[in-house]
C-alpha cells in the first residue's frame, strides 16, 4: 500500500456534497488523495500547508465564490502555480470563463461532468506534478551533490594551504618530503603516496619517502630504481601520467614493489628550473577505481608546491651552513685573538715579573754587596793599621774588638744566605728536642741587652712559666726569636721600648715581641715576610741588614708547626710581632732540659783566656785552608796540646801510622781524598788497638751533614766557623777532659 503522504493531492472545492462524491468516485486512484471542501475558505486553509496537483473549483458557491477563491490562490505564493479547473453549470457565462482564465485558470469543465473527459484532464494535471515533483528532487540532489562537491574542494584547498604553511616552516629539505608525502596523500585521497628526490643530475636517488613506512633514505635498499619502468616514464616524459586496471593502463606500467599489485596510480614529475629532479606518485584512489582529472591536475600542483619548498629548504639549510660555518670561522678567530691578548697579558705579567725579580735581584745584591762590603772596610782597615803601626795595648784591644765584631756580623749574613739556600733547597732540617722557652727568651734578651742599652731602650720581660714547654730545635727558635729582637731594637729609637711576652693561649705557647719603634706601613705589612723585602730598600737606609731574618724566622716558625706574624697601627706606632708555637704536653721536657743544662752547661763552657786542660794531648789537625788551620794550631797549643797538621788525608794518614795521636780533628772538604775517607781508613787500621776519638770541624752545616759525619764514624759534628771557646770544650769532652775547665 502506498503511503498516504506519498500520494498525491487533489483538492475538490463545492458546497454540494453531492457533487463531491460524484466527483470522488470519478477520480478515485490509488496514487491519488481526494480532499474535499465545501468552501473557498476551507480551500484557502488546507492549502496554506500542503501541496496538491490540481484544483477543481466549483465557480458558484455562498460566501467567496470560485472565481474570488481563484483570485486569492493565485495571490500566494506557495500556490501561484497550482492548476486550477473551474468547474460550472452555466454554460452561458463566457464573462465568468474570462476571467477564471485571467485568473489563472487552466481549464473549464461543464456540469453535469462528463466522467471520462474530467478524469483524463485530472490524469494529464497528476502526471505533470509527478513529473515537477521529481524533476524537484533531482534538482536537489543535484544541488546537494555540488555542495559536497564544494565543501571536498574546499576542504582541499585548505589542506594545500595549510600544507604550503607547513612546508614554508620547515626548513630541513628531508622533513619537507616526508611531510608532503604524506599530505599529498590525504589531499587527492590514495591509499598509499611516495615521493622521491634525486640526486644531483644523477640517477640515483638522495631521497625517498612513502607515506605509510619510516624510510627515509633514498639509499636504503627499499627504494625504488628511479629511472626505471613507469617512473622512468614519469622523468623522460616530463607529464603527469594517470593508469588504472579498468582500461588495462596498469599492467606493463612496472610499478615498483610493494606497489605492483595497484589497481590505480596518479604520477607527476617534480621541476625546478626546468629540470625534472624527483617524482610523485599516488596509488589506489580511496572509494573510486581510477584517479580523476581533477587529481591529476591536483598532483601536479602538488608536484609545484613541493618542488618550491623542497628548494627553499635545500637553499636555507646551504646558508645556515655557510652561516655556521661562518661563524664558526668567526669564533675560531675571535678565540684565537683572545688566547693572543691573554698570551700578551701572561707575557707582560712574566716581563713585568721577571723585571721586579731582577730589581728585586739587583737591589738585593746592592744591599748584599754593602753589608758585606761595610764590615769588611773595618777589618782591612784595622788589620792593616795593626801590621803598619805600634798601637799600645788599649788600642790593639779596641781594633782586635773592631774586626772580631764587623766579623760576627759577616758571618751573621752568610749564616742567613745559607739558611735561605737550604729553605730553597728544602735542605733546612730541624733537631727537635722538648725545650723550655723562657730559658730561650731570657738567653736572647740578655745578648740583646747591650744594644738596647746602648740606645737606652728599655727591655721588658714577662714569662708565663705554663707557655713555657715546646717541642723544637732549640738554636733555630733561638735564632727567630733573636732575630725578633733585634729588629724591634733597629727599627726602635734611642729611648723607646722594647717588650717581650711569653703567653699561654689554650694549647698554645705566644711569644710576643712588641717595640715603639717607627712602625710598618699596611702594604709593607703584607709582604714583610718575604724575602729580600725591606721597608728601606734604597742605599740610603740607616739600618743594615739583608731583609732576610723575617722570612727565615717564619719558614722556621712554620716548621715547628707555628705561625708567625707582624701588627703595627702604622707609622711610628710602633710594632708587634707574634710567634704561636704547639704547647708539648708530653712531660718529658723536665728531664731532658735537666740533662740539657748539665751536658750545655754554659758558665762550664764559657772561659775566658786558655788554662792547660789539653795538657799533653796529641791531637793530629787535617786541614788543607792555612788560615784556619793556623787559628787551630794556636788555639790547641795554648791549652797545652801537642798538635800536628796536615793538609791532606794522605799527609795525615803518614803522620798517624807514626805518631799515634788521641785525638783527631778533620775537615770533610780536603784535595783529593776527602774527611770520610781518612776517618775509613784510620778506623780500619786502628781495629785493635781501640778507636780514636774524631772531630769532624766543616763548613757542611746541614743536618743532613751532620748525620752522614756522625755515621761515618765521627764523634762529633763541628760547624765552620767555630768559636775557640766552643773548639776547646768539644774536645775537652770528646777527649774525656770535660771534668776540668777548659
Ligand atoms: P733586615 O732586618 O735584615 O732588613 P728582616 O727580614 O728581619 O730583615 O726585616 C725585614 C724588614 O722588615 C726590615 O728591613 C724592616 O723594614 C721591617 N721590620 C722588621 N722588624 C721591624 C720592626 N720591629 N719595626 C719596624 N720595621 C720592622
Amino acid at each position: 500500500m502506498q503511503d498516504e503522504t506519498e500520494k498525491i493531492n487533489i483538492l475538490m472545492v463545492d458546497d454540494n456534497v453531492t457533487n463531491l462524491l460524484a466527483l470522488e468516485t470519478i477520480l478515485e486512484g490509488p496514487d491519488r488523495n481526494l480532499v474535499r471542501a465545501t468552501s473557498g475558505d476551507e480551500a484557502l486553509r488546507y492549502l496554506l500547508n500542503d501541496e496538491v496537483a490540481v484544483i477543481l473549483l466549483d465557480v458558484y458557491m455562498p460566501g467567496i465564490d470560485g472565481l474570488e477563491t481563484a483570485a486569492l490562490i493565485r495571490g500566494r505564493e506557495k500556490s501561484r502555480d497550482i492548476p486550477i479547473i473551474f468547474l460550472t453549470a452555466d454554460s452561458t457565462g463566457n464573462r465568468h470563463i474570462a476571467k477564471g482564465y485571467s485568473l489563472g485558470a487552466v481549464d473549464y469543465i461543464l456540469k453535469p461532468v462528463e466522467p471520462d473527459i474530467l478524469r483524463s484532464k485530472v490524469a494529464v494535471f497528476v502526471e505533470l506534478f509527478k513529473k515537477t515533483e521529481e524533476v524537484k528532487q533531482q534538482a536537489e540532489l543535484l544541488h546537494e551533490k555540488n555542495l559536497e562537491l564544494e565543501n571536498a574542494n574546499l576542504e582541499r584547498l585548505g589542506m594545500l594551504i595549510e600544507l604550503g604553511q607547513q612546508l614554508a616552516a620547515e626548513h630541513d629539505p628531508a622533513r619537507v618530503l616526508e611531510k608532503f608525502c604524506d599530505a599529498a596523500r590525504d589531499i587527492v585521497g590514495a591509499e598509499h603516496a611516495r615521493v622521491g628526490v634525486l640526486d644531483g643530475h644523477e640517477s640515483r636517488l638522495r631521497y625517498f619517502f612513502r607515506s605509510d613506512s619510516d624510510v627515509l633514505d633514498g639509499t636504503n635498499n627499499d627504494a625504488p630504481q628511479p629511472d626505471e619502468g613507469v617512473l622512468g616514464t614519469l622523468i623522460n616524459e616530463r607529464r603527469p601520467l594517470r593508469l588504472s586496471e579498468l582500461d588495462n593502463s596498469l599492467q606493463a606500467a612496472h610499478l615498483p614493489a610493494p606497489d605492483a599489485g595497484a589497481r590505480s596510480f596518479l604520477g607527476a614529475p617534480i621541476f625546478h628550473s626546468g629540470h625534472v629532479f624527483g617524482w610523485l606518485y599516488l596509488v589506489d584512489k580511496i572509494g573510486a577505481d581510477d584517479f580523476t582529472e581533477a587529481d591529476e591536475r591536483l598532483a601536479v600542483t602538488l608536484s609545484t608546491q613541493v618542488a618550491v619548498a623542497y628548494e627553499n629548504a635545500r637553499l636555507y639549510t646551504e646558508a645556515q651552513r655557510h652561516a655556521t660555518e661562518l661563524q664558526q670561522e668567526i669564533n675560531e678567530r675571535k678565540l684565537a685573538e683572545e688566547e693572543r691578548a691573554r698570551m700578551l697579558i701572561r707575557e707582560q705579567a712574566a716581563r713585568a715579573d721577571a723585571e721586579a725579580a731582577n730589581r728585586t735581584k739587583d737591589e738585593f745584591l746592592a744591599t748584599l754587596s754593602h753589608e758585606l762590603r761595610t764590615p769588611l772596610t773595618a777589618i782591612l782597615g784595622w788589620s792593616h793599621l795593626l801590621q803598619t803601626n805600634k798601637f799600645d795595648e788599649k788600642s790593639t784591644a779596641r781594633a782586635l774588638e773592631t774586626i772580631e765584631r764587623n766579623a760576627r756580623s759577616q758571618s751573621q749574613l752568610i749564616d742567613d744566605l745559607l739558611d735561605v739556600s737550604r729553605i730553597i733547597t728544602g735542605k733546612l732540617r730541624l733537631d727537635v728536642i722538648p725545650l723550655e722557652l723562657i730559658s730561650i727568651i731570657e738567653a736572647v734578651a740578655e745578648s740583646a741587652r747591650p744594644a738596647a742599652d746602648a740606645k737606652t731602650i728599655k727591655i721588658e720581660v714577662a714569662l708565663d712559666k705554663s707557655a713555657s714547654q715546646v717541642l723544637g730545635d732549640a738554636t733555630r727558635l733561638q735564632q727567630v726569636i733573636w732575630n725578633l729582637f733585634t729588629n724591634a731594637v733597629k727599627f726602635t729609637p734611642e729611648g723607646g721600648r722594647v717588650e717581650v711576652r711569653l703567653e699561654r693561649s689554650d694549647k698554645y705557647a705566644q711569644i710576643i715581641v712588641s717595640d715603639s719603634g717607627q712602625g710598618i706601613n699596611p702594604q709593607f705589612l703584607s709582604i714583610i715576610f718575604d724575602r729580600f723585602r725591606q721597608a728601606d730598600g734604597s742605599t740610603t737606609r740607616k739600618h743594615g741588614g739583608l731583609g732576610l731574618g723575617l722570612a727565615i724566622a717564619r719558614h722556621l716558625v712554620e716548621m715547628h708547626g707555628g705561625t708567625i706574624n707582624a701588627h703595627s697601627e702604622g707609622k711610628n706606632q710602633g710594632a708587634t710581632f707574634t710567634v704561636t708555637l704547639p704547647i708539648n704536653n708530653t712531660g718529658r721536657h723536665q728531664e731532658v732540659v735537666t740533662e740539657l743544662s748539665s751536658s750545655t752547661n754554659d758558665d762550664e763552657k764559657q772561659t775566658s783566656g786558655c788554662s792547660p786542660v789539653l795538657d799533653g794531648l796529641r791531637i793530629l789537625v787535617v786541614e788543607d785552608e792555612a788560615d784556619t788551620q793556623e787559628l787551630i794550631l794556636t788555639v790547641l797549643n795554648q791549652c797545652g796540646a801537642e798538635v800536628r797538621a796536615c793538609k791532606s788525608a794522605d799527609e795525615a794518614l803518614v803522620v798517624f801510622g807514626e805518631w799515634s795521636p788521641d785525638l783527631l780533628i778533620s775537615d770533610i772538604g780536603l784535595p783529593g781524598e776527602d774527611g770520610y775517607s781518612l776517618l775509613k781508613k784510620v778506623r780500619e787500621s786502628e781495629q785493635q788497638s781501640g778507636q780514636i776519638p774524631a772531630v769532624a770541624l766543616t763548613a757542611h752545616a746541614s743536618s743532613e751533614d751532620r748525620d752522614r759525619v756522625l755515621s761515618a764514624g765521627f764523634q762529633m759534628h763541628v760547624a765552620k766557623p767555630i768559636e775557640p771557646e766552643e773548639l776547646l770544650t768539644i774536645i775537652a769532652n770528646v777527649a774525656g777532659r770535660s771534668g776540668s775547665k777548659v
